[in-house]
């Protein structure tokens, strides 16, 4: 396996995606600009937001004061889920842009699967073909979801992102994403922090002289999962994209594989009420 904080994985539409970024949820527009600008100086080449963070600003305000060239830089973002149930796609992602203050984002997901979404997935179609999107996704949908899409979806999603990290690693979910060629990402890779709770990432980080957190990240990545640990921290920001200089043996991988409880930190997409 060829892994760089660069790295990319090709997606169904032919494109390169990152498959390492930086997370932004809950960060504020100024923590963002600076969480923001202080990872694209550290190396990382692609941000993960969404409309709902009320940050994309900070977004766009960090990609310039990095330096890093526009073209260089994966942005991602998301339509909430009200402009998906009242049609409004496209002014959705008119918003984005001129929040971030860019004149395309590399890729749109729907953020839940909520009703309007096959209407919305048919208006992504067409801000794709124009360039605003250049790739097209999903986010929290099931496979139900995606066989439903699927039946209507004249581009199918490249992306799908969904929560995933040892405790809910959601193996049916993701072979059907692979059988149907949606690259999978996930979210919360780092538990929500939460992951020291459980000693086995530390342990396993000792014999490579790394963090619990950067075996979750490199444990991810290995599993050809994309991946966006969130941090605000300048020396977390630091340490989560130090994973390219060492690998995870097989035993090393099954040990953390044998954790799964499909337990949530997050809502339930077949149940959820926002
Ligand atoms: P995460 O699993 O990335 O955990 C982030 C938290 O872990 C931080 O707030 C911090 O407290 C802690 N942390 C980070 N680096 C650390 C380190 N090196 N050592 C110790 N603690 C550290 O959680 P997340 O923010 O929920 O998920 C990552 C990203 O995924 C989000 O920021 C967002 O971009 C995306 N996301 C998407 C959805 C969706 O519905 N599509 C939902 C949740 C999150």
């Amino acid at each position: 396996m060829n892994l760089s904080i660069a790295g990319t994985t090709r997606l169904n539409d032919g494109r390169d995606m990152p498959m390492f970024g930086l997370g932004v949820w809950k960060a504020s527009d100024e923590d963002a600009a600076d969480a923001v600008e202080h990872a694209l100086r550290s190396g990382y080449r692609h941000v993960d937001t969404a409309a709902l963070y009320r940050n994309e600003r900070g977004v766009g305000e960090g990609l310039r004061r990095s330096g890093v060239a526009r073209e260089d830089v994966w942005i991602t973002t998301k339509l909430w889920n009200d402009d998906i149930r009242s049609g409004e796609a496209r002014a959705g992602l008119e918003k984005c842009l001129g929040k971030l203050g860019l004149e395309y984002v590399d890729l749109f997901l729907l953020h839940w699967p909520v009703t309007g979404g096959l209407a919305a997935w048919k208006e992504l179609e067409k801000l794709r073909n124009e360039g605003l999107a250049r790739s097209i996704g999903v986010s929290n949908y099931q496979v139900g979801h995606l066989e439903e899409l699927m039946e209507h979806a004249a581009v199918a999603p490249a992306v799908n992102q969904i929560e995933w990290h040892p405790y809910l690693q959601q193996d049916a979910l993701v072979a059907r994403c692979r059988a149907l060629g949606i690259a999978v990402e996930g979210w919360s890779p780092l538990m929500q922090g939460r992951f020291g709770e459980e000693p086995t990432f530390a342990e396993i980080g000792k014999a490579h002289r790394k963090t619990g957190a950067q075996v979750l990240i490199r444990w991810a990545l290995q599993r050809d999962v994309i991946t966006i640990p969130k941090s605000v921290t300048p020396s977390r920001i630091e340490e989560n994209c130090t994973v390219f200089d060492f690998a995870l043996s097989e035993d090393e991988m099954k040990t953390i594989d044998a954790l799964d409880r499909d337990y949530r930190f997050g809502p339930d997409p077949n149940n959820f009420d926002f």
